[in-house]
């Protein structure tokens, strides 16, 4: 049925264009709305069980890549051995503090430390096959994107094997990705100092920056640190890592990287 909104009667050809303008939704009124919520201008997110599923596509192959490592550095059992061993300490030790010196313990190694550090560097640099991210990562970033919020990744690792893993999940070629970062493990770049170039890069203030990441002690704290607002994706690897104390609990907490978008914030100005 027409709805005549000017009060006259148009001409037959004018019907259908002001059928479709009296149905259009007040969008001046919509983005006026007041509201509480925050602004997200920029979110960073973490590389390894945030983006994609480290536990389910890397951590076997990088503990079977150092049962190997630990093998030929002088553990005198086999690598399917070692490689049992090491998944049994990490069930008890997720964080991985004290596998090496229990698996060295277990073998009764006679040179622990070269050991250790022979398998701490192959579990770090252990070669990148193909990788996906989560089915909702691209989505979001997409989604983000388009509402004109900056993207950026801080991944922390062997730079080349971090840069190895972006390429594998096709992140370099992403263009809803503003900038990747290496934070490393020698410290050259932390995940804090990344961070505080990426705000001085987008000259946004510390409230309208969100970070996303699975882990308490590095990418929550170090973005609670600064002031930002924090989400921690409980998933993978370091799930059962509990927050030190409240400088490393997130603001919220989520399962599904997809969930990013249903949280309290308003995206993009
Ligand atoms: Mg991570």
């Amino acid at each position: 049925m027409y709805i005549a909104v000017s009060g006259e009667m148009p001409l037959p050809a004018q019907k259908k264009k002001q059928k479709r303008h009296a149905r259009r939704p007040h969008r001046t009124k919509l983005r006026g709305r007041r509201t509480n919520k925050p602004v997200i201008c920029c979110v960073i997110f973490d590389l390894d069980d945030t983006l994609y599923d480290c536990l389910r596509e890397r951590v076997p192959a990088a503990h079977r890549h150092a049962a190997q490592a630990m093998v030929e550095a002088g553990i005198k059992a086999d690598a399917d051995a070692v490689y049992r061993a090491r998944m049994r300490a990490f069930r008890n030790d997720p964080m991985l503090r004290y596998i090496d010196a229990e698996v060295t313990r277990h073998f009764g190694a006679e040179n622990p430390e070269a050991i250790s550090l022979a398998a701490r560097e192959a579990y770090f640099n252990c070669p990148v096959g193909r990788l996906k991210p989560f089915p909702g990562s691209l989505p979001l970033l997409r989604s983000l994107a388009r509402r004109g919020v900056r993207n950026f990744i801080v991944s922390f690792g062997e730079p080349k094997i971090q840069r190895a893993k972006v390429e594998s999940l096709g992140l370099d070629r992403e263009p809803s990705i503003e900038k990747i970062y290496y934070a490393d493990r020698g410290n050259v770049l932390t995940k804090e100092a990344a961070f505080r170039k990426i705000q001085k890069r987008t000259r946004l203030k510390s409230s309208e920056i969100l970070v996303v990441g699975d882990r308490p002690a590095r990418e929550i704290r170090a973005g609670k640190d600064l002031g930002m607002h924090t989400v921690r994706l409980l998933h993978g690897e370091f799930k059962a890592q509990k927050p030190a104390g409240p400088e490393e609990e997130p603001d919220c907490v989520i399962r599904n990287i997809a969930d990013v978008r249903k949280l309290p914030f308003i995206w993009g100005r």
